[in-house]
This record gives structure tokens, sequence and C-alpha cells, in this order.
């Protein structure tokens, strides 16, 4: 099998399983009990909050554990906007940009629905990229929060949130950035993006399933989503899961210190693939940006005149699995609204298929990859599907 999925998700690390496996055995202690064994899971815990603030360079305590990207995501959108407009009633308007992934969509339309928020919309152009003027034409001190995703998921183009962020500071918004993706591709050192809250999730990068975190700087006004015994501060109550907590930590330590390798030995072999995929397959769009403001392992493009899903299973009778677009939209008979943002047509965007590249991933395998494509596409050309 070649496995060029790694956007869903990806398999854990032995190393990231050794370094969990004692608190779920021996050190198996509540971390709020009072005794040894709770001690040792409530360091443990502190431990993997250091490691990660460290390789964030942030502080421990603006670190907070979550069950992954999507409940980090709640927690930003839904846990700002609220304590901001708890603060000053005049702080009624949401940003977000049009690539979000439904994690942030929905919080947001929810805090439209249930909360009167006023929900807008950040255009894209047509490589999904935000222009700054725009972005700041709609900033003001009646706005919540805005959110921009780092990079995308369907798409792999990367905002240039440093620049969103330092344009949002000067209205007083504070910006909120979906990570997950960016995470083990790009820099996620806090100071230099300069957002106020950061969400990501360890299965993108060799961490379990259920783990991730919302890096929520401090005296950035949050309201908790999960109410409880008050751990983490009162921000996410719940037994915290030592296990999988150690696990995030390791595991972006681990993709930390491969990460500038992997960008440029990724970088390389998704453009060879992409060029290889656009000179044989003459109705190949791609989609997204290029070069730098591309993610190292996203190559997405439109078959028009295909389905993108009969793309897919062309290729997985050929041992090769990806994507007809994200996998939370697999199955979904609707276009992907990224794609519909960046200004295709539901037709075009029916014809997606996304090929996201594991940090392993060799030249052989894309040059198979590429061989397959060519293969699928004229087969179903010839057969009107
Ligand atoms: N945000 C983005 C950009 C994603 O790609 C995903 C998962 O695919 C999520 C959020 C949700 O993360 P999780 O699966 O950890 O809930």
């Amino acid at each position: 099998m070649i496995f060029l999925d790694a956007a869903a998700t990806t398999p854990v690390r032995r190393e990231v399983i050794e370094a969990m496996f004692p608190y779920l055995t021996g050190d198996f202690g509540n971390p709020s009990s009072h005794h040894e064994l709770g001690e040792r899971a409530a360091l443990a815990i502190g431990r993997a909050r250091s490691d990660i603030a460290e390789l964030l360079d942030c502080r421990p305590g603006e670190v907070v554990f979550t069950s992954g990207g999507t409940e980090a995501d709640n927690l930003a959108v839904k846990g700002i906007a609220l304590a901001r407009r708890a603060a000053r009633a005049s702080r009624n308007r949401v940003l977000i940009s049009a690539l979000e992934h439904p994690a942030v969509q929905e919080s947001a339309e929810y805090l439209a629905r249930m909360h009167g928020f006023q929900l807008e919309t950040i255009p894209v152009d047509r490589s999904g990229l935000i222009d700054g003027d725009i972005f700041s034409s709609m900033l003001d001190d009646d706005v919540a929060l805005a959110s921009v995703m780092y990079a995308n998921n369907e798409i792999g183009t990367v905002q240039p949130i440093a620049e969103l962020a330092a344009l949002a500071a000067q209205h007083g918004v504070p910006l909120h950035s979906d990570a997950v993706q960016a995470s083990g591709w790009l820099a996620l050192k806090l100071p230099a993006l300069g957002v106020h809250a950061l969400s990501i999730s360890g299965h993108k990068f060799g961490a379990p399933k259920g783990v991730g975190a919302l890096i929520l700087r401090s005296r950035t006004l949050a309201e908790p989503v999960i109410h409880g015994g008050g751990q983490q501060s009162g921000l996410r109550s719940g037994t915290e899961n030592v296990a999988f907590a150690v696990a995030l930590a390791k595991a972006l330590q681990l993709a930390e210190q491969e990460r500038e390798a992997a960008f440029e030995r990724v970088s390389r072999l998704r453009d060879d693939f992409i060029d290889s995929v656009l000179s044989r397959v003459p109705q190949a769009v791609l989609t997204g940006a290029r070069g730098a403001q591309r993610l190292p392992s996203i190559a997405s493009f439109c078959f028009p005149g295909t389905h993108g899903e009969s793309v897919l299973l062309e290729l997985e009778r050929q041992s090769i699995i990806c994507s007809s677009g994200s996998a939370c939209a697999a199955g979904s008979s609707e276009p992907s609204a990224v794609l519909l943002a960046i200004g295709l047509s539901a037709e075009v965007a029916q014809s997606a298929v996304r090929f996201s590249l594991p940090s392993a991933v060799s030249a052989e395998e894309l040059a198979q990859a590429a061989d397959a494509v060519v293969a699928a596409v004229r087969n179903l050309g010839r057969l009107g599907r």
C-alpha cells in the first residue's frame, strides 16, 4: 500500500507508545489525587505541558490539553467570543476565513444561531489566500474574534498568519489559528506567529487520535466549553488524559526535530509529483497556492470530466490510498465548500483528489502514484465517468 492520506491521520510512532505506556499501566494515577500515585501523574502532565511550551515558545500555563483539534477549535472560537462579548456587549462580530474546517465553521455558526453573533466570512483569492487589505477593512473594535487557519487541509494553502495577526492586533482583535495541518511542517513559535490562540491535534503527527491542545495566550479571555471539576485552571474540566498528554508532547518533540529536513525533502518531492501529473494529465488543475505558500505535504487536483470518488477507487485498486477531499467531508455528496470558495464550479469541485504525503514518503512511491493517476484518469475519461 502507498499511503498518501497523511492529512487524514498518521500512525502512532513507536517512541510515542513507549513514552505513554507507563501512564497506562503502573503509573495510572489521577493527577488530582493527593497521594504518591496521583502526584506522579501530576508531574507527568506538568512535564508534558512544559515540553510543549518549550517547543512552541509559550508558557506552560498557556497549554490546554483537549480531546483533539475539534475540541481545541470549539474552545477557541466559542470560548473567546463569548468571554469577550461578556466583557463588552458591543463585541458582537466573529470573522472566519472562507476555508475553515467544520470545527471552526460550525462553532462560529453556533455562536450566530444560539448567541446572536454576526458571523462574517473573510474571502480568499483563487489560490485560497487572504488579502491583508481586505482583512484589515473588516477589523474594528466590535469584533470579538477572528479565526484563520494556518494551512488548509484540502488545498494546502498557507496563510500569512503573522501578518494577519499583526493587523488584528492593531484593532485589539484576538486571532485564533487552526494549526492542525501546519504542525510537523511549519514553525509554530507563538511569539513569531503573534496569534492569541492556536489549535493542534496529535494524530496528524504521530500521537494517538483523541488528543490535542489549544495554546491560549495569557490575558486572552476565554469561557470554558466543558464544565465540571475545574481541571486545567477551569478551562477544560475532566480528569486529564495523562498518557495522551505525554504522547502529544513526545510526538511534537520528534516532529519538531525532524521538521526542517522533512520540509525541504517533501517539498521537492511534492513539486516533482505535481509537475509529473500536470504534464501528463491534460485536464488536471492544481488547486491551492504554489511554492512556499503551500504545505509541503499536499498535492491537490481537480480532474474535470471525472468524479473524484471514481478516481479514488481506481487508485485504491492499485493500492494507492488518497482522498477525494478532507476525511470529514468524505462520503458527502456536497461539493467541498473550500473548493467553491476559491471559485471552482460545483461540477469541477466534485472531481477533486487530494494526495497528502507522509514525511517518510519516497520518490519511488510518488512516481508509481503519478503513473497510476495518469492511467486512472485516462480510463475514467474513456468510460465517461
Ligand atoms: N482542523 C483541521 C484543519 C483538520 O484537518 C482537522 C482534522 O482533520 C481538525 C481540525 C480536527 O481535528 P481532530 O480530528 O483532532 O478533531
